[in-house]
């Protein structure tokens, strides 16, 4: 799953339904300390740049007030979208097993609810 993908299915949240009128932004209380707005980091997912995203501090900052939901005329819920930046931030670089990695030989042998179970505990 891409990371726009994964930002669509941990937040439930469509965000291309969004077009960008800037309301968001003009209602979050914490704007002023944010390195990018709540309106681009939903136009930069739109366009599949979350690593951009991920550089900043935007999502950190939110203190997850709702002010930006509650004035949404499309109705997207920007606060879900922040917590599931949080959440793939928080969870880059902890994959524990990589499919890639293993051998093709203990590919063969190894019970799949075994692999199934090890990639849902240990890969984000
Ligand atoms: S308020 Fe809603 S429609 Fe407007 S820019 Fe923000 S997310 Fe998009
Ligand atoms: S939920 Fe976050 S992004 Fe939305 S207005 Fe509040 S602080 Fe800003």
């Amino acid at each position: 799953m891409d990371l726009v993908e994964k930002v669509k299915s941990i937040s439930g949240e469509d965000v291309l339904s969004c077009y960008q009128c800037g309301l968001c932004s003009g209602s979050c209380p914490v704007r002023f300390a944010m390195d990018l707005s709540p309106t681009q980091v939903i136009r930069l997912v739109q366009v599949g740049n979350i690593e951009k995203i991920l550089e900043s501090n935007t999502f950190w900052i939110c203190s997850t007030c709702f002010a930006c939901h509650a004035r949404c005329p499309r109705e997207i819920n920007i606060t879900r979208i922040m917590e599931a930046l949080r959440q793939i931030r928080l969870r880059r670089d902890q994959d524990k097993i990589s499919v890639n990695k293993i051998p093709k030989e203990e590919l063969k042998i190894l019970p799949p609810i075994a692999l199934v179970s090890n990639f849902r505990k240990t890969t984000a």
